[in-house]
């Protein structure tokens, strides 16, 4: 098979647009070489010939092998090396790079190329033999493990073995004749485990590397990750072929990872770590602990003053901040990879806020950048500086936040354990990408070994997840399942709590605190503000909600859930009176007990808000949801037959009449919402009567006139919303006259019902507002009662893909959406001054929201903590669309 599309591009002719094709890496080399800048010359195999070698039943199509051999025989001739020479040696990298990049979870084989005659020509060529047979050692280990799926620890073992039997602290004082040694001890593991000798033919060597390579894309950690992190499958890998720069030639030499700004800060000064005398892959195994990179000045002086130069350039040309590998050989800087660096949270707000403000980027392009997952994150807890807590011990600050859960000690069991829904916190020795599982699964991750670049650490920060790593004074005992720090043990199961801001390892759960906003988010949601055309309200139905919303952002309550006001421990009692009450002078007693309560409530959130507009919506659930459950009240009932309390007895058996009386099979379809406003008046009119005592109260005695929208649930027949709408205006003016007071206010309805939406156009002539009650609309419209769906079936459909997404929690735009844009539409058709919101939990969810202001409606409302995120993602979905 021939092919005219091309599957190899060497670094001079690719660039960044070909992203797709070269993979992240590919492409950034490509640039990296365009730019000018020292790159070791190289090809990349394309995406596409990934998804070729899987079409092909995981072999290279032999027009590829063939195009690998060219590139060579140009490489050979630019380089003047010959690959696998006994005098000259051409070496090779072969590196995954996919077009997202997937830290850690492909493979990579380094040192390609050598051979029994090779290992003689580098040995020759570099006058340093022990570096040429460690190279080849290295190599046997990683072609064995990677292409010839030899285990790890086979050659890791007899590593360690070698090193204890000739007293070796180091990898570094072994010698020659000790390398030479285990080069044998390494072929006879391949000859025994993989049923091969080691391949001598580099070009064999190169071939199955390739393909080891691309079968990497499917292995496990890489199908965990692209899962987690929701990257399609189909996407493919690009392979990286390079010629070999060695780090590990003496002290002049070195590798390193460096970040133009700070990763988990984002403060801007170059970060990282080097090594001096190794290769890239020592410090991302943790092996040897790196040093900082501010210190490289001294080591190198003239590379440092390089380096600072060339990551100014890669910063300013990709306009974002750069996580880049760089070797050093022999006092010459090489660039191995740049990519747009991995932030966490935090840093990912401030350097979208710097990098503006520096005029790098637009103010757009800012908001872009941020994610409003980003914006969740830093709101997520910390230690409260008040607990009093005790730090056993310290490690380095890995990725910020608080975490506290059991102590685990091994990926699959923190995964296990965690799936019982208990809080867990992986410790390990490091993690490696086979652990990825135990990390998604854990509340944060402690290691005792590793840098701020290992791969928990890099992990971590990428999820989110709060990590210290690093942390030596902790030893651990697998067999005995604890660890010990100093005088304390610690046994798995126990609790600890990690800071993973400041490194601290902590005895216990202690005490965690709200975040606040930083300076640079604040500044990020006020361009937020000034882009977005949906209004951000909040679901609020207490002064506190409704305080920590507006300092949040809410410009308003969007949903204040009255029911919730009748829940509280000291109001029950008086709500069961309500119910159970017998005489219309019982009733009335109860109420006029609730109304001031009610009352008093409405006060303190109508002054949080200052003005703004409050939603309130009438009462809606089932009114025995503040009755006991009728089987508890059946035992007891029973205990107290057989203890013969009469009066009791007789108390709790008329309660259990009315509970079994008001039984339904399906509550949520049942008497609930306005039904029970059009058949018991009573506790709406007194609602209505404490919403606007409260209103007039704050407008008189403060001046502060409220908004007020009052809101009759679960309408789906225009009759219903009249009924209610003619009593709630009788209430209102009655009282309004009463105390001589002109106040604005709107009677709307809650939008949650599939005929409410067909029928919004009779609706609206009627209510001056709808707002989208899309928890309840989602039920209806499937017909999932998300109570039993989200126990049962929906996770078993999302599983297999019934459907796609959870539409509990992302707006079901083929069809919930759908009736919302149709229900917004023709209701504006009959009243263009309708105004429209949604305040379901969609309404705080990015891609609804988007959907939203897609449907062009007024505003979204959800829970105080998602006010920012639904401000920055308000103001994406405007930019997005113009
Ligand atoms: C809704 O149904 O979307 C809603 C906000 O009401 P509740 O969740 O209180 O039923
Ligand atoms: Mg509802």
């Amino acid at each position: 098979m021939c092919s005219e599309k091309k599957y190899i591009y060497s670094f001079e002719e690719g660039s960044l647009d070909l992203k797709p094709l070269l993979g992240g890496k590919g492409a950034g080399l490509s640039e990296m070489t365009g730019l000018g800048l020292p790159v070791p010359p190289g090809v990349t195999v394309t995406t596409e010939a990934c998804n070729l070698y899987y079409e092909t039943g995981e072999e290279l199509p032999q027009f590829i092998k063939e195009g690998i051999q060219d590139y060579l025989t140009e490489l050979e001739e630019n380089m003047d090396k010959k690959f696998g020479d006994d005098a000259n040696p051409l070496l090779l990298s072969v590196r995954s790079g996919a077009i997202i990049s997937m830290p850690g979870m492909m493979d990579t084989i380094l040192n390609l190329g050598l051979n029994d005659q090779s290992v003689k020509g580098l040995a020759k060529e570099t006058g340093d033999e022990r570096f040429a047979y460690d190279c080849y050692r290295r190599f046997i280990q990683m072609f064995g493990e990677v292409v010839l799926k030899v285990e790890a620890y086979k050659f890791s073992r007899k590593l360690d073995d070698l090193k204890e039997e000739v007293g070796a602290d180091n990898d570094l004082d072994l010698t020659v004749d000790h390398l030479k040694e285990l080069i044998d001890k390494f072929k006879r593991i391949v000859k025994e485990e993989a049923e091969v000798s080691f391949p001598q033919d580099p070009m064999e060597q190169l071939i199955t590397a390739v393909e080891a390579v691309f079968g990497s894309w499917n292995n496990k950690r890489a199908i965990i990750y692209r899962d987690a992190h929701d990257i399609d499958h189909d996407l493919g890998t690009a392979v990286n072929i390079q010629t070999m720069v060695f780090g590990n030639m003496g002290n002049d030499s070195g590798t390193g990872v460096v970040f133009t700004r700070n990763p988990s800060t984002g403060e801007n000064k170059l970060y990282g770590e080097y090594l001096l005398n190794a290769q890239g892959e020592d410090i991302v195994a943790g092996i040897r602990t790196p040093e900082d990179i501010q210190t490289f000045k001294d080591s190198l002086p003239e590379v440092y003053e390089q380096l600072v130069e060339v990551t100014q350039i890669l910063e300013e040309h990709y306009q974002d901040m750069q996580d880049i590998e760089f070797t050093v050989e022999k006092g010459q800087l090489y660039l191995l990879q740049t990519r747009t660096g991995k932030r966490t949270a935090k840093a990912a707000i401030k350097i979208a806020a710097d990098m503006a403000e520096e005029g790098l980027i637009d103010r757009e392009q800012a908001l872009l950048r941020v994610e409003p997952e980003h914006v969740e994150k830093v709101l997520h807890r910390q230690i409260d500086p008040e607990a009093e807590i005790e730090v056993i011990a310290k490690g380095l600050p890995a990725s910020p936040g608080a975490a506290a859960g059991k102590v685990i000690f091994s990926a699959d069991k923190a995964e296990k354990v965690a799936e019982n829904g208990e809080k867990v916190v992986l410790v390990s020795l490091e993690t490696t990408p086979e652990d990825i599982h135990g990390v998604l699964a854990a509340e944060g991750v402690l290691t005792t070994r590793g840098g701020m670049t290992s791969h928990a650490a890099v992990v971590a920060r990428g999820m989110g997840k709060p990590a210290v790593c690093g942390c030596d004074l902790i030893k651990i005992d697998f067999e005995a399942k604890e660890f010990t720090v100093g005088d304390t043990t610690v046994e798995e199961g126990e609790r600890i709590t990690i800071n993973g801001g400041t490194g601290e390892v902590i005895l216990g759960k202690v005490e965690m605190t709200e975040a606040k906003l930083s300076e640079e988010c604040k500044r990020i949601l006020k361009w937020a503000d000034s882009y977005k055309e949906l209004q951000v309200r909040t679901n609020a139905d207490n002064g506190t909600d409704a305080s920590k919303a507006f300092e949040f952002g809410a410009e308003g309550i969007g949903l204040c859930r009255t029911e919730h006001m009748f829940m509280a421990a000291d109001r029950v009692p008086i709500v069961q009176r309500l119910i159970l009450s017998e005489s219309a002078q019982e009733k009335q007693g109860a109420l006029a007990e609730l109304e001031p309560i009610q009352c008093q409530d409405f006060e303190e959130i109508f002054a949080e808000m200052e003005g703004r507009p409050v939603t309130v919506r009438l009462l809606d659930p089932p009114l025995h949801e503040f009755l006991p459950n009728l089987s508890e009240l059946v035992e007891e009932v029973t205990k107290l037959r057989v203890k013969g309390e009469q009066e009791e007895l007789r108390k709790k058996e008329k309660l259990l009449r009315k509970v079994k009386n008001m039984d339904e099979s399906n509550p949520m379809l049942g008497f609930r919402g306005c039904r029970l406003g059009i058949l018991i008046p009573e506790i709406y009119e007194m609602q209505v009567r404490a919403i606007f005592k409260a209103a007039t109260k704050l407008a008189t005695e403060e001046g502060v006139k409220t908004e007020l929208e009052v809101m009759i649930p679960l309408v789906s027949e225009l009759n219903e919303f009249e009924i209610l709408r003619e009593k709630i205006e009788k209430v209102a003016e009655q009282l309004l006259a009463e105390v001589d007071l002109e106040l604005d206010y709107k009677i709307g309805t809650m939008i949650e019902l599939p005929r409410a939406c067909m029928t919004a156009d009779q609706i609206a002539e009627k209510a001056e507002f709808f707002s989208f009650g899309t928890n309840d609309l989602t039920q209806t419209t499937f017909g999932f009662s998300r109570d039993d769906a989200e126990g049962k079936f929906l996770h078993e459909y999302l599983e297999r893909e019934v459907i796609k997404e959870n539409p509990f929690v992302t707006l079901d735009a083929a069809g919930v959406g759908k009736l919302v844009n149709l229900a917004t539409e023709s209701g504006r058709q009959v009243n263009s001054d309708l105004k429209v919101g949604i305040c379901g939990e969609h309404g705080g969810e990015p891609k609804s929201i988007a959907l939203c202001h897609q449907y062009e409606l007024d505003y979204v409302s959800c829970s105080p903590y998602r006010v920012p995120v639904a401000r920055l993602a308000a103001a994406q979905a405007k930019i997005r669309n113009s």
